[in-house]
């Protein structure tokens, strides 16, 4: 029997392998983030032959940043790492595990389908090629890796034009954010110029804040090891300089609207969280809210707005994070997005799960959502 080989040396990889003497008994670890001790996502590939009955476990599951996401959670497959498909898993005794009959010698298995950097390149060179965008700031990361930020235009000035802001994948394992990134964009890139939305506002967008933990396996963390996501108080130019870009670039420009977008491990459910518990939270932000939020169940039914994550209580909102820190520092509508790693528990999808092809259609909807909200963002 041909001996299996298990390999995560690729751009997002992530596994450790403990031993692979028996194909139906393949014991692995998720390897920690590269400068800090968060882990959750894996990404890995395997050589064995094809129809052979293989087996997995995740054996430190149980000790991951957020071990009661494994309950509920099916692991995604694919021969080609374009197609992906989900895998009956099983959690117990803290180890996550999956059988598979693959059909191939070759074949991956991923927390979620990942976006990696060629995909990631492909989407800047749509970005470069359209007339509208232009790179307005470049940030480098602690790693050195590279951090646009666009603002896409008509041009033309108009009185009372919104400043639009999105963000995505601040958390490197949250891949579904780019994929929301990609759909959202393509549409925009459709749209032609005497639509409300472009006469009536700019968007400034950054597809990736994160490219040091995306590329190196990492759940949520960058180069220096810091969760960019709690650093928006006082983001540093040495362990946040993404951050501290984006924000004084803000600062500069104003913001009438925030979107961070990002994915959740534990909830099966698409929702928001709002900014309720900043100090400057404001009975016009709180009606804004509600009507964002109802109008994005109207135009897309994957989102709903029952489950979601405890409120702050007023003035306990922790500022260190993008939403509050926007929202209170601009006095504008902003909000986390998340979308589910299992899937929308609501309309479920059993062979593929929470997908990129429905991360997108939640991108183009948010387009039509602030088109919609324009008007009332001041
Ligand atoms: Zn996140």
């Amino acid at each position: 029997m041909k001996a299996i080989s298990v390999f995560s040396d690729f751009c997002g990889g992530n596994i450790e392998l403990i031993d692979a003497s028996r194909a139906d008994g393949i014991r692995l670890n998720i390897r920690r983030d590269s400068h800090a001790d968060y882990f959750q996502w894996f990404y890995f590939g395997v050589c064995a032959e094809a129809g052979a009955k293989l087996g997995f476990s995740l054996e430190n599951a149980g000790q991951s940043s957020y071990p009661d996401a494994w309950a509920g959670y099916n692991v995604l497959a694919s021969y080609d790492r374009q197609q992906w498909f989900r895998l009956p898993s099983q959690y117990a005794d803290g180890a996550l595990s999956w059988q598979h009959q693959s059909e191939q010698a070759e074949v991956y298995y991923a927390y979620f389908a990942p976006y990696d950097q060629a995909r990631q390149q492909q989407l800047l060179n749509t970005i470069a090629a359209e007339p509208r965008c232009n790179q307005i700031k470049q940030m480098h990361s602690p790693a050195g890796h590279s951090v646009e930020l666009f603002r896409f235009s008509n041009g033309q000035a108009a009185e009372g034009k919104r400043k639009l802001w999105l963000i995505a994948r601040q958390h490197p394992g949250e891949s579904m954010a780019e994929w929301f990134m990609e759909g959202l964009l393509e549409a925009l890139f459709k749209m032609p110029d005497d639509t409300g939305l472009i006469a009536g506002a700019d968007i400034y967008f950054v597809v990736n804040m994160n490219p040091d933990g995306s590329w190196a396996g990492n759940l949520r963390s960058n180069g220096a090891g810091t969760d960019l996501n709690r650093a928006w108080a006082e983001p540093s130019p040495e362990t946040s300089p993404e951050v501290l870009g984006v924000r004084d670039a803000m600062d500069e420009i104003g913001v009438d609207l925030f979107l961070d977008i990002h994915g959740d491990e534990e909830l099966p459910y698409v929702f928001t969280a709002g900014c309720e518990g900043n100090p400057g939270y404001s009975p016009r932000l709180k009606q804004l809210e509600q009507k964002f939020r109802r109008r994005y169940q109207e135009i897309n039914p994957d989102f709903q707005s029952v489950y979601g994550y405890d409120q702050d209580a007023p003035g306990e909102a922790n500022l260190a994070i993008a939403c509050n820190q926007i929202g209170q520092r601009f006095d504008c509508l902003s909000f986390t997005i998340e979308m589910p790693f299992k899937d929308n528990a609501n309309i479920p999808d059993e062979k593929e799960g929470w997908s990129p092809s429905r991360s997108m259609a939640l991108g183009v909807s948010t387009l039509q959502l602030m088109e919609a909200l324009l008007p009332e963002l001041r």
